[in-house]
């Protein structure tokens, strides 16, 4: 049930308490004052009877003196019987109003013997009156003794023993009225006090219980609201209101928890929204830390490339020196002599060239001032190319490339010279650390998504413990075999940046006095080209090898 309903039946049960109150009060005036007019009534009757009486007893006295003294007489004898008469009618009147009173109640039949006996006076009264007229008439006619006589017998005798019963018996109905009027009117006031107090009593229970029942009903919700709202207020955004009334407030209680659900919602988000701000902080440090540790480390490698490339150019310089000074000292010498030092320092300065050439590379791609011009491009053609210049190297050593890969176009987002550098540079060591006349394998296999290069031969191999090293700068191998051959140490740190410049990859596995094998992984975009592009790759590939042939012939 509604609050609205639930104070609407309180206001109708003290309504129905005030209005059975006003019953009993209205009740209670009304029978008051009808026993009051019910005794006033039998008072006043009682009071006519009274004056009858004594109007009687005063009519009989004057009939007396009329018949003792005559005429002067009349006018009193005149009077008690007018009075007498008036008495009557009085006593009629108080009786007809006293039975139009008391309506049809069962006292009416009181109010009719009480006419009836009114009736008898009258004509007790008229034949009284005859009797006088008579009497009046014999004494008129000088006849007193008969006038006496009659009076004696049919007055006197009548008033005294008939009338004078009749208004007795009317003078104890209306006193017996009376009391018994008085003792009706008691018992009822003490009827209307007890059903007074009991109902009074029972509607201030009633109303009591009413209104405790009603703030029973809206204290409790009252409660848990106000508990919730303290609850949301201190934070605990978990608090639900455990109160599922049909009424408005439990309306407000379940406004009050989709409220709490939404404020947890968003607190929920927020925090996540924190620890998610607060993850990305802690990435973005670890990544500042890292690139500040890069940038310490590539200082550090700065530092040593430097004493590195001092160092490496220091040797060719002291040798470049030696082989000037010592044609120069001890007078002059043959022509050959010059001619051989002069050779020597043409191939000291090549190599020195070579040098300079990579430090440069290096210290570019450090800065990231290479020039790269990525198009798409035919990876095949790349290798082609890359196996025709290691030809071309292998030759002094007699060693051959054995290449083996379809020469279905593979296609893929590159510099084609970068990439091809990257290329040569591998084939070169596999050249440079074999022994004559080895040969050297080169296989491409394309796979899902990228193609993959393997450069293998059966040279020098490199110890485990090397391996890991080979990529970087200056780094050269250790055994005095590798050591013999010319070089920097730069060859695979070059070829390294160049193949992770194509977002690919490159590893190397060796196996000491075995083999050397250095796979490059390379992603490419599709491999299914129209037929149009395979055959137009192919045919650049052949020409590019004729062209290559023709020239080194
Ligand atoms: P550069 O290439 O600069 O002329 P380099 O060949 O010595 O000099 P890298 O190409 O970087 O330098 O190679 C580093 C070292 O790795 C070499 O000195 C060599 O010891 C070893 N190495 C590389 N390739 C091979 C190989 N195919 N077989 C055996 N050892 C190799
Ligand atoms: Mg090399």
């Amino acid at each position: 049930m509604g609050i609205r309903s639930r104070i609407l039946v309180f206001q109708l049960i003290v309504v129905g308490a005030v209005v059975i109150m006003a019953a009993i009060v209205y009740i209670t005036i009304r029978s008051t004052t009808y026993y009051t007019q019910r005794v006033q009534w039998a008072n006043n009757q009682l009071e006519a009877v009274t004056a009858l009486t004594v109007n009687a007893n005063r009519y009989s006295e004057q009939i007396a003196e009329f018949l003792l003294i005559g005429e002067p007489e009349r006018p009193d004898y005149e009077s008690a019987r007018a009075e007498l008469e008036a008495g009557f009618e009085k006593l009629a009147q108080l009786t007809r109003g006293e039975a139009e009173f008391l309506g049809r109640s069962s006292e009416q039949e009181d109010s009719g013997d009480e006419i009836f006996r009114i009736t008898r006076m009258r004509t007790l009264y008229g034949e009284i009156a005859k009797a006088t007229s008579d009497a009046i008439n014999l004494r008129n006619q000088g006849r007193q003794e008969d006038a006496v006589r009659i009076f004696r017998r049919d007055i006197e005798n009548r008033f005294d023993a008939e009338f004078e019963n009749i208004l007795e018996a009317a003078r104890r109905d209306e006193e017996e009225e009376v009391v018994r009027t008085e003792l009706q009117a008691e018992a009822l006031w003490r009827r209307l006090t007890w059903m007074t107090a009991a109902l009074a009593l029972a509607a201030v229970v009633l109303c009591f219980v009413a209104a405790f029942l009603l703030a029973r009903s809206l204290m409790r919700p009252i409660s848990l609201l106000t508990e919730g709202t303290e609850a949301i207020s201190r934070g605990d955004l978990d608090h639900r209101i455990a109160f599922d009334g049909r009424d408005e407030l439990g309306a407000l209680a379940r406004r009050f928890n989709e409220m709490a659900t939404h404020q947890q919602d968003q607190r929920d988000r927020l925090l996540n929204a924190k620890a998610e701000l607060e993850q990305q902080v802690a990435a973005r440090t670890a990544e500042l830390a890292a690139a500040n540790q890069r940038l310490t480390e590539l200082d550090r490698l700065r530092v040593q490339f430097l004493a590195d490339i001092s160092h490496e150019l220091r040797t060719p310089l002291t040798a470049l020196r030696g082989e000037a000074e010592i044609p120069l000292r001890h007078g002059s010498k043959p022509e050959a002599v010059y001619r051989d030092a002069l050779e020597r320092i043409v191939t000291q300065s090549l190599e020195m060239g070579r040098l300079v050439d990579d430090l440069v590379f290096l210290s570019r791609s450090e800065t990231d001032t290479i020039r790269f011009e990525p198009r798409r491009t035919d990876l095949v053609t790349i290798v082609a190319d890359a196996v025709h210049e290691g030809e071309i190297l292998g030759r002094a050593k007699g060693i051959s490339i054995k290449a083996a890969y379809s020469t279905r176009p593979v296609w893929i987002t590159a510099d084609a010279q970068r990439l091809k550098q990257a290329l040569v540079i591998i084939l070169d060591n596999a050249i440079k650390y074999s022994p004559r006349d080895r040969s050297v394998n080169l296989s491409m296999t394309v796979m899902d998504g990228h193609a993959e290069i393997a450069i293998r031969d059966k040279g020098l191999g490199i110890p485990a413990e090397e391996i890991p090293k080979v990529f970087e700068r200056f780094y050269r191998g250790r055994s005095p075999r590798a050591s013999r051959q010319l070089g920097s140490g730069l060859g695979l740190a070059i070829a390294k940046w160049l193949i992770e410049k194509h977002r690919g990859e490159i590893a190397l596995t060796s196996e000491v006095g075995s083999f050397t094998e250095v796979v490059v992984r390379l992603p490419h975009a599709d491999t299914t080209a129209s037929a149009d592009a395979n055959a137009g790759a192919a045919v650049a590939v052949l020409k590019k090898r004729l062209r290559a042939k023709t020239g080194s012939e």
